[in-house]
C-alpha cells in the first residue's frame, strides 16, 4: 500500500472538519473572526454635518470685512446636543468637536484664532466656507457595502460596526474542538510522578493550538489505554464538539487505544509520508469528526500544524489557512528519509541574510527544540540531504 499524501491527508481532514455555521454573534465575541455577508451601511458617517474642532459656528461671509471683528455669542454647541437654534446673520453659535453645525453655518473658526469669548467673540482670521465641517456621509454613506464578506474583523472593523451602530455581525463561529491524550503513563502536571511516568502535555500545547487558531478548546485530561474508558471518556461531549482530536494511542504497538477503539468505527487510519506525523487517522465517530494524532509531543504538534490548523481556520471561512513562509539558507547540513516530506524543527533569523538553523536533531520527543524554535524546515520527499548553504523553505510558526 503507497502511504497517503500530505495533501491527500491535509484534504481529507479539512473535508471531515468542514465549515462551522454561520451566527449573528455581539462584536465582543468576533474578533478574529470572518465576516460571512457583506455589511451595508444602515448609516451615514458622520451621520450629520459635524464640527471638526472646538470653536464657533459662523457664516464665512460675516469674518469677509476687517479682521478682528467682534460678534455676539448666540448659542452654545456641546457635542450630543440634538436640538439647534439657526444661525442669525451676524451672530455666532461656540461650538464643541463633533456637535452638530447649526443651520445656517457654513465654518467653523477654531477656539485658537479667537479671544474665546461667551458673550461676544473676538475672531481674528476669515476663513472659507466650509473649513473645520465634516460633512455628513464624509466617510461612509448609508448603503455603501462597507465590509465585504471574508473579511477578517480586527479592531478596525469592529469599530466601524460600532460606529454604524450595529450590535451584530454574521460570522461562523469558532469551531469547538475537544482534545483527548490517551496513555496509562501520563500524569497530570503538578501531581507526584512515579518511575515510568511522564507527565502529560500534548493537552497543553494541542488546546493552546486550537486557541491560537481561535478555536474554543475543551481539554479533556486523559484516558489510560483502556478501550471502555476510552469510550466513556467521550461519550458525555459528543452532542456539543464539532471536533475530537486525540493523541497517541496510533501507532503499531499494542495498547494502541485509538486504533483499538475507533477501529469498528468509520475512521480510517494510515501512514503519511511524513516525518514526524507518519501515523495519522481521521474518520467520523457517533457523526463527529475526529482526527487521531500520534502521541510524540512533536509529532502530535507538527501534526496539528500541517493538518488540524489548517482545516480549523477553513472551517471559520478564512481565505489565508497557511502560515506564512519564506525561503532560507540552511546553516548546517540535514538528512532526510527518502519519500517522506520532513519537517525540522528551525530558528529563522531575517535579521542576518534569512538563514534558518536546525535545533535538535529529527527526534519526534525532543520537545524543548521545539521550543527553542520558531519555524518548520521543510525538506520535500525527494530530497534526502541537504547541504550548509542549501536553500529551505521556511514555514513560520509565530
Ligand atoms: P503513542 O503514540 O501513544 O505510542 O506515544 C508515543 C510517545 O509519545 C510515547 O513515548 C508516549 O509516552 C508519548 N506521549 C503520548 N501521549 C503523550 C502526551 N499526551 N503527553 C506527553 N507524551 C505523550
Ligand atoms: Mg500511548
Amino acid at each position: 500500500m503507497s502511504p497517503t499524501t500530505v495533501a491527500e491527508h491535509r484534504q481529507r481532514v479539512a473535508e471531515l472538519v468542514g465549515l462551522m455555521p454561520v451566527l449573528q454573534l455581539p462584536l465582543d465575541e468576533c474578533l478574529g473572526l470572518v465576516l460571512a455577508a457583506d455589511v451595508i451601511a444602515p448609516v451615514s458617517l458622520p451621520p450629520f454635518d459635524n464640527s471638526a474642532m472646538d470653536g464657533y459656528a459662523v457664516r464665512a461671509a460675516d469674518l469677509a470685512g476687517p479682521i478682528p471683528v467682534t460678534l455676539p455669542v448666540a448659542d452654545d454647541i456641546p457635542a450630543g446636543r440634538t436640538q439647534l437654534n439657526a444661525l442669525e446673520p451676524g451672530t455666532v453659535q461656540r461650538i464643541m468637536t463633533g456637535a452638530p453645525v447649526p443651520p445656517g453655518a457654513d465654518a467653523v473658526i477654531q477656539v485658537e484664532l479667537t479671544d474665546g469669548g461667551t458673550e461676544t467673540v473676538t475672531i481674528n482670521a476669515s476663513v472659507a466656507q466650509g473649513t473645520n465641517i465634516r460633512v455628513a456621509g464624509d466617510d461612509v454613506q448609508k448603503g455603501d457595502a462597507v465590509l465585504v464578506a471574508g473579511t477578517v474583523l480586527r479592531p478596525a472593523q469592529l469599530g466601524l460596526a460600532s460606529a454604524l451602530g450595529l450590535a451584530r455581525l454574521p460570522v461562523r463561529r469558532r469551531p469547538r474542538v475537544l482534545i483527548l491524550s490517551t496513555g496509562s503513563e501520563l500524569v497530570e502536571p503538578g501531581q507526584p510522578l512515579q518511575p515510568g511516568q511522564i507527565y502529560e502535555s500534548n493537552g497543553m500545547m494541542l488546546a493552546s493550538s486550537v486557541r491560537e487558531a481561535g478555536g474554543v478548546a475543551v481539554q479533556l485530561r486523559f484516558v489510560p489505554d483502556d478501550v471502555e474508558a476510552f469510550h466513556r471518556a467521550l461519550a458525555p461531549y459528543l452532542g456539543s464538539v464539532d471536533v475530537i482530536v486525540t493523541s497517541g494511542g496510533v501507532s503499531a504497538g499494542a495498547y494502541e487505544v485509538v486504533k483499538d477503539a475507533l477501529a469498528s468505527h468509520d475512521v480510517r487510519f494510515t501512514k503519511v509520508a511524513m516525518q514526524p506525523g507518519g501515523p495519522q487517522g481521521a474518520g467520523t465517530y457517533e457523526g463527529v469528526p475526529v482526527l487521531t494524532l500520534p502521541g510524540n509531543p512533536v509529532s502530535a504538534q507538527v501534526s496539528f500544524e500541517v493538518f488540524v490548523r489548517p482545516a480549523l481556520l477553513a472551517s471559520m471561512g478564512h481565505a489565508q489557512v497557511e502560515r506564512p513562509t519564506a525561503r532560507a539558507t540552511v546553516t548546517t547540513s540535514l538528512t532526510s528519509p527518502a519519500g517522506k516530506t520532513q519537517f525540522r524543527r528551525g530558528l529563522y533569523d531575517p535579521s542576518s541574510g534569512q538563514v534558518v538553523t536546525p535545533v535538535g536533531g529529527p527526534g519526534s520527543h525532543l520537545l524543548s527544540a521545539l521550543a527553542l524554535s520558531n519555524c518548520l524546515i521543510e525538506v520535500p520527499e525527494d530530497v534526502t540531504e541537504l547541504a550548509a548553504g542549501a536553500e529551505v523553505t521556511v514555514r513560520h510558526l509565530q
